[in-house]
């Protein structure tokens, strides 16, 4: 198989070191970059197959990096300094995948990347075949019929909460904000705001039976389909 090459974009050098050092200790190549700036050029020189994004970036932030580059289609894991929900909503809608906070661990950092990386294959397999019928975890969704069941057992859902339904399961692990999930969903039987994505997702859960186990809440962030 041949080498993934990461880009690790990161103003603290010990950091930035640190795991560039790491992920050389996993097989991966890695360059890197200490500014906005020099990320785009990187990623213009190396094409790398995925990038680790620090935030907080002298010039040209990490936001700003991830909207330059949301017509590439490279898988950005986003690194935030502290647990800011705003900066991390935004990044999602800019087009990044996921994101940690610091202080994380190598391991934690190894597992994120593995885990995208994964997503991001399946999701490209998908893209070629049309999945007319999705199965996860005792769910099945039939997207051409829009018949939905849960353990066997059919479950009815507006249009609206069908597209929803559909948008998560596509992508299990993966956490959308509730602006992602009306861009995805717009166009169903009604407007749908941020509001009514909460209210929408607990009356899927309601009808599923689900006390959030299937669907996720992540706090300040949005929701996802359980891994
Ligand atoms: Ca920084």
């Amino acid at each position: 198989m041949p080498e993934k090459k990461i880009l690790v974009v990161e103003d603290e050098a010990d950091i930035r070191e640190l795991i560039q050092f790491n992920l050389e200790q996993e097989g991966y190549s890695v360059t890197t970059a200490s500014s906005g700036e020099q990320a785009l050029a990187q990623v213009k020189a190396s094409s790398p197959h995925l990038i680790v994004l620090d935030l907080m970036l002298p010039g040209i932030d990490g936001i700003e990096v991830c909207r330059a580059l949301s017509s590439y289609d490279i898988p950005i894991l986003m690194v935030t300094a502290k647990s800011d929900d705003a900066d991390i909503v935004l990044g999602l809608e800019m087009g990044a995948d996921d994101y940690m906070t610091k202080p994380f661990s190598p391991r934690v950092l190894n597992a994120r990347i593995r885990a995208v990386l994964r997503r991001r294959k399946k999701f490209s397999a998908r893209q070629g075949a049309v999945n007319a019928l999705i199965s996860h975890n005792g769910l099945e969704v039939d997207t051409i019929r829009h018949i939905v069941t849960y353990k066997g057992q059919p479950v009815d859902l507006s249009a609206t909460e069908f597209s929803i339904l559909e948008f998560l399961v596509r992508s299990p692990g993966w956490v959308f904000s509730r602006g992602q999930i009306i861009q995805a969903c717009k166009g169903a039987d009604y407007p749908v705001t941020e509001r009514s994505v909460d209210v929408q997702i607990l009356a899927i859960r309601k009808k599923l039976g689900d006390s959030g186990s299937i669907i996720e809440t992540v706090r300040g962030i949005g929701y996802r389909m359980a891994e």
